[in-house]
């Protein structure tokens, strides 16, 4: 089945480091997180997506004037498409980047050998505090064992986290990072939470400063991505 397609950036300098790229946004996610930016994308079908055949039709006339193609979502691994469609993209000469949550372990490592470089998504501790901001069962076990299969692979990656206080405390902050330094994460970004048009979602409480120094300190790479 082709992959399902809900949107196209035809031309980003920022959502693959160091590549111009277009990005193609994946329709669905089967998670529920409060603060997603993305809610048109999140049922599994919706009217007005595009065809993947045009999204390789664009691809064919930009040869040479791109270096990459990101998947993003939605979530790109929720689709079996998504093997074909990057397998397609690779043959055009488009590096592969992927955006993700790991919410699919096995077709998440069954896409890694395709894919140059992938910023990867983490939300939490994996443990109960994950459930609590996807709004579903196990969530974090699956983000895990994707996190583990992407560190091994010796995949280019980063990993990522949105963070306010409100929905994340300083402490779990600290736990998630100390989390992914021991598996091996070189390259941490923490991006702030941002309250959006059309997003309902809005976190409780008052931001209390995470200790960022402390945080950057674990990685040979770390940044804060302002709201
Ligand atoms: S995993 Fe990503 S796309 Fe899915 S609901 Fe959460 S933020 Fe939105």
């Amino acid at each position: 089945m082709p992959l399902r397609v809900g949107g196209l950036t035809p031309l980003s300098a920022t959502d693959y480091p160091g590549e111009l790229a277009a990005v193609v946004y994946c329709q669905g996610c089967p998670w529920r997180c409060g603060y997603c930016h993305n809610p048109h994308l999140l049922p599994r079908r919706t009217a007005g997506g595009i065809a993947w055949s045009e999204v390789l039709g664009f691809l064919r006339r930009r040869r040479g004037l791109l270096d990459a193609l990101v998947f993003s979502g939605g979530e790109p691994t929720a689709q079996p498409g998504l093997v074909l469609a990057m397998r397609e993209a690779k043959a055009l000469g488009y590096r592969i980047g992927l955006h993700s949550a790991g919410i699919y372990p096995r077709r998440f490592s069954e896409v890694l050998p395709l894919v140059d470089w992938v910023g990867f998504d983490a939300k939490a501790p994996f443990d109960a505090a994950y459930e609590r901001i996807t709004g579903v069962r196990a969530s974090g076990e699956a983000a895990l064992a994707s996190a583990r299969a992407l560190l091994a692979s010796g995949v280019d990656c980063e990993f990522r986290t949105t963070w306010h206080a409100g929905f994340l405390s300083p402490a779990e902050l600290e736990r998630l990072s100390a989390t992914l330094a021991g598996l091996g994460v070189r390259r941490y970004a923490l991006q702030e939470f941002r309250a959006s048009d059309g997003v309902a979602f809005r976190p409780e409480g008052i931001p209390v400063a995470a200790d960022v120094d402390a945080l950057a300190r674990r990685f040979p790479q770390f940044c804060v991505r302002r709201a």
